[in-house]
């Protein structure tokens, strides 16, 4: 294939470097990001490093590993265009020329047009991370607008280094784009028990130099804001350049755009999930390495390989482990087996399941959705819901 580029030097770009070499592509790689340093780990950013601010332990490999296996990585540099006749990228006036490119630039937060916004701090980077640990000794009142997984993660923290803590969300319950209502109900109250003060139903209307305005009126004294709303998928170089898109780069079960020389993968690409063929894009480190694998190993030789793997996804909260394997639509159903798990339904056939603390369940859930043929809830109900039927 000769020369790959990779746009965004993240989990999944720098996953597709990796995979390229140990699939055996000899010709060159080049990795180029806009963040500095070497490409790390996102996940323990809203865990973890807040506690400890060790940051060695983010990265993905040392500088040598990128020496080693002949990665040219190229940090703080932002790709400002691509030239698909031409088959080349442009960087500050320089041109790169590229036999396949790999788009994996991920997302940036989504920042809803709220007065006073830029008062509160992001959580995406290793920069914004290093930001809120700075501000956060001293800061009494910790106020997290959204509360979904990085909302939650950085409130359980934040909580036991100390802080009061509040928490607003516009939806009625947590997690809702994600997780079964059970799952919202089991969450919120372990974040009250920790003394998490949750605001649900609760649109944030003005951030302040003293706290946060919320849509019912009442007011929540903060000394620090962090914004948690979500993200948007990174996806202007593809648009500009004619991509296909739609909420991400579009693209095929092999993760070709709609251009046979660019791929797409991990958080800023829209792809078919095996068996529904509906459109998705998903935040998980394991999309992102998992469609670096599957682009490697088409670059390298098999045209047709295609993403098929069972998503998953985890979320520390406090001493709770979130295991998510599946992917359910929040209107699927659920059922609560009598161990905790939740079982997600369409139609009768299992989309998800999601357990808590519980690993083993977890690994069966992946075993039994990864099987091939669909499990259906009546034979489900039939064995009690024991996903140990494989
Ligand atoms: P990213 O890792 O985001 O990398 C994209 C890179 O592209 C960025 O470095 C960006 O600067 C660069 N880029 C963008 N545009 C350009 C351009 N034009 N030129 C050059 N470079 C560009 N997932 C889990 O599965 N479990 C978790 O517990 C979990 N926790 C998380 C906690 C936090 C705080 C965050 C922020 C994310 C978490 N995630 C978690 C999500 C996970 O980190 C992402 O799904 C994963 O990093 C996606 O990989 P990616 O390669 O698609 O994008």
């Amino acid at each position: 294939v000769g020369h790959v580029v990779i746009v965004g030097a993240g989990q999944g770009g720098f996953q597709a470097a990796a995979s390229l070499r140990t699939e055996g592509h000899g010709g060159p790689i080049t990795l180029i990001g806009a963040e500095p340093g070497l490409p790390y780990q996102r996940p323990p950013l809203s865990k973890a490093y807040l506690k400890s601010g060790e940051e060695e332990a983010l990265q993905l490999r040392p500088a040598s590993f990128f020496e080693k296996n002949c990665i040219d990585l190229m940090p703080e540099t932002r790709i400002e265009g691509i030239d698909r006749t031409a088959a080349r990228i442009t960087a500050c006036g320089r041109n790169i020329a590229y036999d396949h490119l790999v788009l994996a630039t991920g997302t940036r937060n989504l920042r809803p047009p709220i007065p006073g916004l830029e008062r509160a701090l992001d959580l995406r980077t290793l920069a914004d991370a290093r930001k809120l640990r700075d501000a956060l000794p001293g800061k009494r009142r910790v106020a997290v607008i959204g509360g979904g997984f990085i909302g939650l993660e950085f409130a359980a923290v934040a909580r036991r280094l100390g802080h009061e803590v509040t928490v607003a969300e516009a939806a009625p319950r947590l997690m809702s784009r994600a997780v079964s209502p059970e799952i919202s109900t089991r969450f919120l109250a372990m974040h009250r028990g920790l003394g998490v003060d949750i605001r649900l139903g609760s649109a944030v209307t003005e951030v302040t130099d003293e706290g946060i305005a919320l849509t019912d009126g009442a007011f929540v004294d903060a000394d620090l804001v962090l914004l948690a709303a979500g993200v948007v998928p990174n996806i202007e170089l593809a648009t500009e350049a004619g991509l296909a898109t739609a909420n991400g780069v579009v693209t095929d079960a092999r993760l070709l755009t709609s251009d046979p020389a660019i791929s797409a993968l991990g958080d800023c690409a829209v792809f078919p999930l095996t068996g529904s063929g509906r459109l998705v894009r998903l935040e998980s480190v394991q999309a992102a390495t998992d469609h670096a694998r599957t682009i490697a190993k088409r670059l390298v030789g098999d045209r047709e390989v295609a993403y098929t793997a069972v998503p998953w996804f985890w979320s520390d909260q406090a001493d709770w482990k979130l295991q998510i394997a599946g992917l359910a639509d929040p209107s699927d159903e659920s059922v609560s087996r009598d161990d905790g798990a939740v079982l997600r339904f369409a139609d009768g056939v299992l989309t998800a399941v999601e357990t808590v603390n519980d690993a083993k369940a977890h690994m069966q859930a992946r075993k039994l959705l990864a099987g091939g043929a669909s499990a259906r809830r009546d034979s489900l109900a039939e064995r009690d819901y024991d996903l140990a039927m494989v």
